[in-house]
């Protein structure tokens, strides 16, 4: 049985978290796999009741979890708390994320075939939609490097890396893409940046290991270029932290809504954190109108990468495209007068009955 912490914090979080619970146990049982799921409390809900954005008893119960699914957490009532490392998103996401090692963050950029006209990209250099995996290094480089100061009227910030991180977020992308389309593209600033000519240099060496993976490097410039210029052409792309997290957003972007866009966190060994990409939504929390696709589909990528159950995590996929190719769409991706919007819940039931 495997023991699945539920965190669905506040906002929309709740609502897309009770979608994805009944998707994946409807997906597990299928594969006789047995779901435990224990909920607690995170963010603004968690500092309301306790003071604390991340309370002992949740951290406690992640640590004795198999993966953490995760809702969303913030809101306007919370911006407000003086104590900056109080406030939902940096008392409780990024600790929780720094505390697990969650080094490796895994972000699916799908444009399906049905909603092809939602991304602003020309119709022609999207039709037929694409399927782009961006992984991402989230616990090093410039975001965390030292010395990072603001004296007078000099600031810095050091982009650091070791061989050692390196190495380990290109396991996981070399592995990531043996599992998909074969080709992983490893983004850095090579002909510039010192660290990226370590990158360079460690994803060379590991690439024999995996003689099945077409391996390519192209400068983040050129990236950000081609993700908009022939986005179908990626399958994998490996990146540092700075580089992954602007080109994550980018191509998600072409995925037309956020409410699609599931996340995966991953550390060592199987455990992972999964949510996501949106925030708490708190302009249409307790209206119904959550698009909890991003959830359910972040669900699969618990199968997939926590349990190592792939057929599940396919047919939650399936389901959804299914779901979408029959026309069915919440508000956020709804285009024009003769599309009425389903529910939140109602997306859920559609998808449990897409599942079969
Ligand atoms: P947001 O992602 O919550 O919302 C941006 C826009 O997208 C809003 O119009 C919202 O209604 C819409 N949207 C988001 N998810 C949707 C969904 N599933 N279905 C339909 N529409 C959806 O970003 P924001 O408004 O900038 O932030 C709101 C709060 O969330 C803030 O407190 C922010 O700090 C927090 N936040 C949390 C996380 C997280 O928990 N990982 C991430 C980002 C923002």
């Amino acid at each position: 049985m495997a023991k699945i912490a539920v965190l669905a914090g506040d906002g929309i979080g709740p609502e897309i978290i009770g979608e994805g619970i009944k998707v994946v146990t409807a997906a597990a049982k299928r594969h006789d796999i047995t779901l435990e799921f224990t909920e607690a409390l995170v963010g603004g809900v968690a500092y309301d009741a306790t003071g604390h954005p991340l309370p002992p008893e949740t951290l406690e119960l992640v640590q004795n979890s198999d993966a953490i699914y995760f809702g969303a957490v913030g809101g306007p009532k919370y911006d407000a708390i003086p104590d900056p490392n109080l406030r939902p998103e940096r008392g409780a996401l990024l600790p929780l994320r720094q505390k697990l090692g969650l080094y490796a963050n895994l972000r699916p950029c799908v444009l399906y075939p049905a909603l092809a006209s939602a991304c602003p990209l020309r119709h022609d250099l999207v039709d037929g939609g694409f399927d782009i995996l961006v992984v991402r290094e989230l616990t090093g480089g410039l975001y965390f490097g030292q010395p990072k100061s603001w004296v007078g009227d000099n600031a810095v910030d050091t982009c650091l890396y070791s061989k050692a991180e390196v190495e380990r977020i290109a396991h996981v992308a070399f592995k990531a893409a043996q599992g998909r389309g074969g080709r992983l593209v490893s983004v850095d600033k090579a002909n510039v940046m010192e660290t990226s000519r370590l990158w360079r240099d460690t994803v060379t060496k590991i690439a024999p290991e995996y003689p099945d993976v077409e391996l390519s490097y192209q400068l983040v410039d050129a990236t950000a270029m081609e993700l908009v210029r022939r986005p179908k052409s990626f399958d994998v792309i490996v990146t540092e932290n700075l580089f992954g997290d602007i080109l994550s957003d980018e191509a998600a972007q072409l995925t037309g809504s956020l409410g699609m866009l599931p996340s995966a966190s991953l550390g060592q060994g199987t455990f992972g954190l999964y949510e996501p990409s949106h925030g708490s939504a708190p302009d249409i929390a307790g209206t119904g109108k959550a698009n909890p696709l991003a959830t359910i589909l972040s669900g699969a990528l618990l199968l997939r990468y926590s349990l190592g159950a792939e057929e599940a995590a396919r047919e939650i996929e399936k389901a959804v495209e299914a779901v979408l190719n029959a026309g069915h769409r919440t508000a956020d991706i709804a285009e024009g007068p003769h599309v009425t919007p389903v529910s939140c819940i109602e997306m859920g039931n559609l998808v449990l009955e897409a599942l079969g």
